[in-house]
């Protein structure tokens, strides 16, 4: 098992579209940034390069490089899950902590939730979604994720399920031979 962390944040401009977990969400001011500023697939990548210690998100797309100007930040989630596979890891789950002041994110967290999930190839009941607004913080013009995952090894899966599949079949034999013995 890999535990990691990762942690974003992007200032709210006028003009920009808001994508938040590769979800467009209507709003009046959107995330800058170098690529379209989605904090949350950020905050994700880092974690997850972090997770199996293959650096951070600016060690593969650095923000000096004009190749990354706009991009669309699911590209930089796939570098990670790459990463997470040649590591010999799966994920397990997700979770992330949202602080905005605006939009409110409940409306649209089942959404978000169901994106990241299709993008990290698990099922949503394994992405948690929160969201809070930054009281007293004075961090209302920005948006930051806070982000931790959980990683399993997948040949420790396999084992796991190899070990479950032999447990069963031994339940079953079991159940056969008290059930001759009844007969009996
Ligand atoms: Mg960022």
């Amino acid at each position: 098992m890999r535990i990691g962390y990762g942690w974003d944040s992007h200032e709210f401009k006028p003009g920009i579209l808001l994508k938040i977990g590769g979800v467009e969400l209507p709003h009046t001011h959107g995330l800058a940034g170098h690529s379209d500023g989605d904090v949350l697939l950020h905050a994700i990548t880092d974690a997850l390069l972090g997770a199996v210690a293959a650096g951070d998100i600016g060690s593969y797309f650095p923000p000096t490089d004009l190749k990354w100007k706009g991009a669309d930040s699911v590209i930089f989630l796939e570098e990670a899950l790459k990463q997470v596979q040649l590591a010999g890891y799966t994920v397990s789950n997700v979770d992330s902590t949202l602080i905005l002041a605006e939009p409110k994110i409940v409306p649209h967290a089942k959404k978000i939730q169901a994106r990241v999930a299709e993008l990290l190839g698990i099922k949503p009941n394994q992405v948690g979604i929160k969201a809070k607004t930054p009281e007293g913080m004075g961090t209302d013009n920005a948006a930051i994720a806070h982000v931790a995952v959980l990683l399993e090894c997948i040949q420790e899966k396999s084992s796991a399920k190899t070990r479950a599949g032999k447990k069963l079949s031994n339940t079953t034999k079991k159940q056969k031979s008290i059930k001759r013995r009844a007969r009996k």
